[in-house]
């Protein structure tokens, strides 16, 4: 007979045990920032550990270079679980969204567990899943993965992401996302001398993002919709009419089915200003994510992990009639296996989010304590999920009943 407590205070051991190999590692990612697609020594740095504590490590996964899958074999056949790695951070704001925490947590998680393993039947896994913030040929990896098959057959697909404020949640939702680029082509003159021979492009811009805010008084508030833009690229020189502008948007919403008005009123409000400006213009739509799926066995089992470390997590029905504020490629993993993504407030104060101090905030003791208490959360339930075959079953019904 499996004494689950025994193993659960051993599991807080173990994750005390490598505490300061944690913080160590968490620090130097959150000093060494690297965007999504290119985090090769967090990658490496990750799977390098997990190879020293008896994983085996596949680094690369579906022609992702800083993708990695780790395994633990246990005692024979038996559940699998799997912990999840982000690493990677934005572009001018490093670790703003502390994905050095995600990576650390998830990593320590699975060493912890791998340790019971000798006695347990199954199989931990640890996933590295680049480029969560959109990055890079690698995006969307945790959808990529999903989709191919790669988490089928676990019990379970865990992580926990770091946010700036000391609630925990376990419901949090989140918006579906599609990214659409507008490219304007237009026609190069002396900005002084001659504009009459030119077509202005950065004004095609201009107007497509003046256009998109006007429109936005029409949308529906009730689905959440957001709409966020940046210029990229809006000329080489103010004495030359820019012959070539490029916007990024972002359209979300908490309803899936909102999603294609959104991109169409971007895609109108592009062609106006190509109209308008006599420029050519190219619209880019990409896949996108969906919303998520939750799974209420594994929201109150992580209430109950939560509160074995002492914490009081947020009610989950609370949390999930929130509107939802940002997105993830995990959403879209949500559809395939029943998974968690549990949200860690780690600051007394209230740090946003994809900003210089909440980078600066992970490298702080408050940081280091969210590592241990994210690593101890997963691990807890991980051992849950291993040991007990009814929560297994209430998971697997729960996210079937959800998928219907
Ligand atoms: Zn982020
Ligand atoms: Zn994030």
């Amino acid at each position: 007979m499996v004494d689950v407590k025994t193993l659960k205070e051993k599991a807080k051991r173990e994750v005390d045990a490598i505490m300061l190999r944690l913080i160590e590692m968490s620090d130097w990612i959150g000093k060494h920032p690297e965007l999504g697609s290119e985090e090769v020594e967090a990658s490496k740095l990750i799977a390098g550990e997990l190879d020293k504590h008896g994983f085996k490590v596949e680094m690369g996964v579906l022609g992702m270079p800083t993708a990695f899958k780790a395994i633990k074999k246990g005692r024979g056949k038996g559940p699998k679980i799997a912990f999840l790695c982000e690493y990677d951070a934005l572009p001018g704001v490093g670790h703003g969204c502390g994905h050095n925490m995600i990576g650390t947590s998830g990593l320590g998680a699975g060493i912890a567990v791998a340790k019971l393993m000798r006695g347990l039947p199954g199989e931990v896994w640890v996933v590295g899943t680049p480029a969560e913030e959109g990055h890079g040929p690698s995006s969307g990896a945790k959808k990529r993965m999903a989709e191919a098959g790669f988490f089928k057959g676990v019990e379970a697909v865990m992580m926990m992401h770091p946010m700036g404020n000391s609630k925990a949640t376990v419901a949090t939702g989140f918006l579906a996302i599609t990214g659409v680029k507008i490219e304007y082509a237009g026609r190069t003159a002396h900005a002084a001398a001659d504009p009459q021979n030119g077509l202005n492009a950065l004004n095609a811009a201009v107007l497509c993002f003046m256009a998109t805010h006007a429109n936005r008084q029409q949308l529906r508030r009730d689905a959440n919709p957001v709409v966020h833009g940046i210029i990229t690229e809006g000329g080489l020189a103010s004495n030359i009419i820019p012959d070539r502008a490029v916007l990024q948007f972002s359209v979300r919403s908490s309803d899936d089915a909102y999603i294609p008005t959104l991109v169409r009123m971007v895609e109108n409000s592009a062609k106006g200003a190509a109209i308008a400006t006599g420029c050519e213009v190219k619209v880019t739509v990409s896949p996108g994510l969906k919303t998520n799926v939750r799974n209420p066995p594994l929201e109150k089992l992580f209430v109950k992990a939560y509160k074995e470390l002492g914490i009081e997590a947020i009610d989950p029905d609370f949390t999930a009639s929130q509107p939802p504020g940002g997105s993830t490629d995990f959403t879209d993993l949500s559809h395939f296996v029943p998974g968690m993504h549990t949200m860690l407030g780690f600051t007394k104060a209230d740090v946003t989010s994809h900003s210089r101090e909440l980078c600066a905030a992970t490298l702080t003791e408050e940081g280091h304590r969210g590592v241990e208490i994210g690593a101890k959360v997963l691990a807890l339930a991980g051992v849950e999920v291993l040991t007990d075959e009814k929560l297994r079953a209430e998971i697997k019904d729960a996210f079937n009943k959800a998928k219907k």
